[in-house]
């Protein structure tokens, strides 16, 4: 069985990683919309090590309620099957939001990656500044402590210094 991805403690980033992560995220703000990308990589015990960026086909919605970024169901099954063939497995959803960074009720709903211990990470101002997590909103889906009604898990906010500590961007 494979370990749990709620032991992960320490994940390492690629730079190229997080550049096409960032240069994804940058292209669909500059068309004023959010974007996404997702991390996929091997998990060592408490070590994870990002093997790749994975930008979906995605469609950015503009409505009353505000902007969203939508994966489709073929979408996700293409990207399901990929892993599968490639031995990744998903650690985190990276995407968008056009000012603040946090995670809305959509976010929580509609979100990917949906495995405990998985990361959402929302990057602010479409993305225009340099890649940097403890700029970023971090999450992580986590079971709901036992004192909280309701059985299913949470995406609990994580510390931007605690997010940079774990979540590191490999120079080289
Ligand atoms: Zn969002």
């Amino acid at each position: 069985m494979r370990p749990s991805l709620t032991q992960v403690s320490s994940v390492g980033v690629p730079k190229p990683v997080a550049d096409a992560t960032h240069a994804a995220l940058f292209a669909a703000g500059r068309r004023g919309l959010e974007g996404m990308a997702l991390w996929a990589g091997t998990q060592d015990g408490t070590a994870f090590h990002v093997r790749e960026a994975i930008v979906p086909q995605q469609k950015g919605i503009r409505s009353d309620h505000g902007l969203a970024v939508m994966v489709d169901a073929p979408e996700l099954q293409r990207i399901n099957l990929h892993l599968y063939q490639a031995e990744l497995r998903l650690l985190a959803q990276i995407h968008s939001h056009p000012t603040h960074a946090f995670h809305s009720e959509m976010d929580d709903e509609y979100a990917i990656t949906t495995a405990l211990g998985s990361f959402s990470i929302v990057v602010p101002d479409f993305a225009v500044d340099p890649f940097s997590i403890a700029r970023c909103a971090t999450y992580r889906l986590s079971p709901r402590p036992w004192w909280k009604p309701g059985s299913r898990p949470y995406w609990a906010s994580v510390s931007a210094r605690a997010a940079a500590s774990m979540i590191t961007i490999l120079k080289d």
